[in-house]
């Protein structure tokens, strides 16, 4: 299980919303297994309402970030605007980082962008990840 704080989970959401209906990114960093904070990336990608293409100058400037203030980056989050928060084939292709947290926010069953699940993506294999309060 990974932990989460209500405000990373809500800096996700919020973020999720706001790029609608192109897909959001960015960076979740924190301690150990528990998600601290959520930092909004550009999304570079040309069809962004498909896909996402982490902006590498915020990747690093969140690096940077997270090395000064004793924490980690655990992984990524991203968005699918309308459609269920689970990985879609691109995703698993191109997952890289074995050990990071792939955070993704989608739609609930109202079809509202409401909802977040975790997941990890280790040589095209997807392991849901259980996500508790933090
Ligand atoms: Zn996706």
């Amino acid at each position: 299980m990974v932990a989460i704080t209500g405000e990373a989970r809500g800096a996700i959401l919020a973020h999720a919303r706001e790029a609608w209906p192109a897909e959001c990114c960015g960076l979740l960093l924190g301690r150990e297994d528990r998600i601290e904070r959520a930092i909004p990336a550009r999304n570079l990608a040309e069809s962004s309402a498909t896909r996402f293409l982490l902006d590498p100058a915020d990747h690093i400037r969140a690096r940077r970030s997270a090395r000064d203030a004793g924490e980690l980056v655990l992984g990524f989050y991203h968005s699918h605007p309308d459609s269920a928060p689970v990985p879609s084939p691109t995703d698993v292709d191109e997952a890289s980082y074995p050990e990071a947290i792939h955070v993704i926010a989608g739609a609930g069953p109202s079809g509202r962008l409401s909802e977040i699940r975790a997941f990890r993506i280790v040589g095209g294999r997807v392991r849901a990840v259980a996500l508790g309060g933090g």
